[in-house]
């Protein structure tokens, strides 16, 4: 399967002066003593950078500094109240930990309030695609420009109701799809969709953006990831211009939010929310979403946003049937410049169930092995080259299986997965495979810490608990792990 999905929390290249930025705990040990306190704080944000993503991470952290540092305790400053409790509340263990990484030893650490700060507030740095526009691939050239620039996706050029293979499963959504596009704000408001992971809820989303658009290329169209608004949202209550972040998002024509599903347990985001399509829906502007589930399954929704959401239309897109499965590998193969035969296709729709992504992503590969290969499509060259479908599983899933599914996916060595490696690109993956094997495989911490490289079981409890926070917050990532385990648990 190709690396379609990224991590959350790629290390960005450094804003700042790069000596005091240690490349791992020993080196930052070494280089402790003897430092002043701003390069400290350099160092400790580097630590920081290791166990927090990069979103929260520049959303906390970029006005903070270390102010004091006495034998017992370290002194940290933010610029305000609220920054301050929400360090106290989420950040302090990591704070703590990466302190103990740059001094090798543990002390207190005490948040205190500079206003000052808040004056000096550096720009925010650009940062590498987020979630979003990862999982969708940048436009070709030439394309026009679409959504407003403070969407955090561009329009995929493929994701158009014509490429949208209909069947039973999604026969409706796409019907109110359309409708919707041909006339918002006016016929089924808010639109509401939901179901599963990689079933089209985004690439339907998009094609009604496209028609929107190409009726009327003026329309003002905001098209966010839920995160995404919970996090700007944060930060203006973060910065005290909530009033910007009110006019930013009611003067749009229409609001896209997709994985609206995300604002469970998020109180006060739902609250901002509710304001929000309020005042859009009361000016007649129309408002989209998708979601895992139907609106009164959201876990922790407000009652009232939970009957807002239901105004409109809400509709399923269910998994698809074996002959939209077949329809979809044809049409999928066929855009890419192959041809699927039957027979394979017939296969692959038996054995791929329950995900489109899943039946893209073996097309995908199968069309890149045959050209390696210099072989037609054949079932010969399917078994070879998609050996996880084809593959009975007898037995419970192992460790091994864990770390075949996310080495192949991640594209990175078990042995670095098991070495003392420590750079983004390795720690990631490998939080994400002892989560797994404790989710699936049930083995104990210590079993687990010993697989990877006779690691601690607080180790793997760290994984744990960081690979479970990021789920409740970064949509890409819960895709990306029930993918996985789709593919860990499929049997035939
Ligand atoms: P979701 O948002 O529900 O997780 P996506 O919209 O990202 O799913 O769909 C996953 C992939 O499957 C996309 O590449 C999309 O183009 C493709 N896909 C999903 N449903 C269809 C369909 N009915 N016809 C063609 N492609 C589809
Ligand atoms: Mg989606």
């Amino acid at each position: 399967m190709p690396n379609s999905l990224p991590q959350p929390n790629p290390l960005p290249s450094s804003p700042e002066p790069s000596g005091a930025q240690p490349q791992d705990g020993a080196a930052a040990k070494r280089s402790g003593e003897g430092m002043d306190l701003k390069q400290l704080w350099e160092a400790i944000r580097a630590a920081l950078k290791e166990s927090i993503p990069q979103t929260p991470f520049y959303t906390w952290f970029q006005q903070a500094t270390l102010r004091a540092l006495e034998p017992n305790e370290a002194t940290v400053a933010v610029q305000n109240d609220f920054t301050r409790n929400w360090l106290l509340d989420n950040y302090h263990a990591d704070i703590r930990r990466a302190v103990r990484t740059v001094l090798g030893r543990d002390l207190a650490v005490a948040i205190v309030v500079d206003p000052e700060l808040a004056v000096k507030r550096p720009e925010r740095k650009p940062e590498p695609a987020q979630a979003p526009a990862a999982e969708v691939p940048p436009p070709a050239p030439g394309v026009r420009p679409g959504l407003l620039a403070t969407s955090d996706v561009t329009l995929n050029p493929g994701y158009t109701f014509d490429n949208y293979v209909v069947g039973p499963c999604n026969r409706f959504a796409h019907a109110a799809a359309v409708g919707v596009s041909e006339a918002p704000g006016r016929n089924y408001n808010p639109f509401f969709i939901h179901g599963n992971v990689g079933l089209g809820k985004t690439h339907l989303l998009q094609s009604l953006c496209h028609t929107i658009l190409d009726q009327n290329p003026k329309s003002n169209i905001l098209f966010l990831s839920c995160e995404t608004f919970t996090n700007h949202f944060i930060e203006s209550l973060r910065d005290g211009d909530l009033t910007e972040f009110r006019h930013k998002y009611r003067d749009v024509d229409v609001l896209v939010v997709d994985d609206i599903h995300m604002l469970k347990n998020k109180e006060r985001t739902q609250e901002e929310f509710f304001h929000t399509f309020n005042a859009l829906y009361n000016a007649g502007k129309q408002i989209v979403l998708s979601s895992d589930s139907p609106p009164m399954d959201i876990p922790t929704l407000q009652e009232r946003l939970v009957s807002r959401f239901k105004w409109g239309l809400v509709t399923e897109i269910e998994p698809p049937c074996y002959e939209t499965r077949m329809a979809i590998l044809k049409r999928k193969c066929r855009e890419r410049g192959g041809e699927l035969p039957d027979d394979v296709a017939q296969t692959l729709a038996e054995r791929l169930d329950s995900n489109i992504r899943e039946l893209e992503g073996s097309v995908n590969k199968l069309l890149g092995f045959s050209k390696l290969m210099g072989e037609p499509i054949t079932l010969e060259l399917a078994r070879r080259c998609l050996q996880d479908v084809f593959t009975v599983r007898t037995g419970p899933i192992s460790m091994d299986d864990v770390a075949n599914a996310v080495t192949s996916h991640f594209d990175v060595r078990l042995s670095d997965l098991q070495s003392k490696k420590r750079t983004n690109a390795i720690a990631w993956p490998r939080q994400i495979a002892m989560f797994l094997s404790r989710r699936i495989t049930k083995r104990s911490l210590k079993d687990i810490g010993g697989f990877y490289g006779g690691r601690d079981h607080s180790t793997v409890l760290h994984a744990v608990k960081k690979v479970d926070t990021v789920l409740t917050t970064d949509a890409t990532v819960q895709d990306l792990v029930a993918d996985l385990e789709t593919r860990l648990k499929r049997s035939f």
